[in-house]
């Protein structure tokens, strides 16, 4: 049963449709279909987003771990976790059976569901976010137990973070703000039909879906200096497969640069923004049947 669930918007300050949408739900109230749920609405990093960033000084959403939640680390966002674990946690026991995390991306995502498990809760719940949005994706990144993970939507018994894409850092587009706000419904719709046990093992029809696999770099010189720039005819092409061959880099003195993989790969998080500093150029994925 979900008794307490808690939205979570603000988490990067600079994602405005989560935190828009956050604010419509205080202003207007949620749709009343989800008035037997008990649901609190919360911005997670007010600094931030007065400051129109990520995060002030460290990124919020890896502060989660077990370790870093016990950390003497004085960063705004290392403290402003361990507030954050009171109020949805304790991580590991806690009072809030479900957070739901809202993140927008630079990336052309579209509408993405990211699971960090693949249990049989996890897997219904993605087979009813596609059933009743076909144009969703459903990611997983199980790579490591859910606990291990240092997102914020981990406070909770259960979490998910929503991703939607592709929106510039603190801009709001009407179209990613409706999808945005189209998947946090189809989720509590789900919460919904799961407190009334309308959920049932192999009740819904298995769904595509992708396994995150590995961040790939942007190739770098010896100084460190990138030699090579997202191909214009990879930009924008997230969860389209990527084949053996196909260029994934154009280097800034001309050359393609192929994806050498063995098998095509599902990429996405396709020149995210916020992954500059890592220099980190996409992500990997594989394909599967959830
Ligand atoms: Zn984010």
């Amino acid at each position: 049963m979900f008794n307490k669930i808690a939205l979570v918007g603000g988490t990067h300050g600079n994602e405005t449709s989560g935190i828009q949408l956050i604010r419509n739900w205080q202003a207007f109230g949620l749709p009343s279909r989800f008035s037997t749920l008990n649901v609190s609405l919360n911005i997670a990093n007010e600094a931030a987003l007065e400051a129109n960033v990520r995060f002030v000084e460290e990124d919020l959403n890896r502060q989660f771990t077990f370790d870093g939640l016990a950390s003497s680390n004085t960063s705004k966002e290392a403290v402003l976790a361990k507030t954050l674990n009171q109020k949805f946690g304790p991580k590991g026991n806690s009072a809030t059976d479900f957070v739901i995390d809202i993140h927008n991306t630079t990336s052309a995502m579209d509408a993405t569901l990211i699971l960090l498990e693949a249990d049989e809760f996890h897997t219904q719940l993605g087979r009813y976010v596609k059933q009743h949005m076909p144009e969703a994706n459903i990611l997983v990144e199980d790579e490591k137990p859910y606990l291990e993970h240092g997102y914020l939507c981990t406070t909770g018994k259960k979490g998910v973070m929503i991703e939607v894409g592709g929106q510039p850092q603190g801009v709001l587009r009407e179209d990613v703000y409706l999808l945005t706000q189209t998947m946090a419904e189809v989720i509590l719709d789900f919460c919904v039909a799961y407190n009334q046990g309308d959920i049932s093992t192999d009740a819904l029809p298995p769904c595509e879906a992708f396994r995150l696999g590995e961040n790939i770099s942007f190739p770098l010189s010896e100084k460190g200096q990138r030699t090579a720039m997202i191909h214009h005819s990879f930009q924008d092409s997230d969860f389209a497969p990527l084949l053996p061959g196909m260029p994934m880099f154009r280097t800034f003195d001309g050359k393609d640069i192929n994806w050498e993989g063995d098998k095509e790969t599902y990429p996405h998080f396709i020149n995210e923004a916020a992954y500059h500093k890592l220099d980190v150029a996409f992500a990997t994925a594989e394909r599967f049947t959830l």
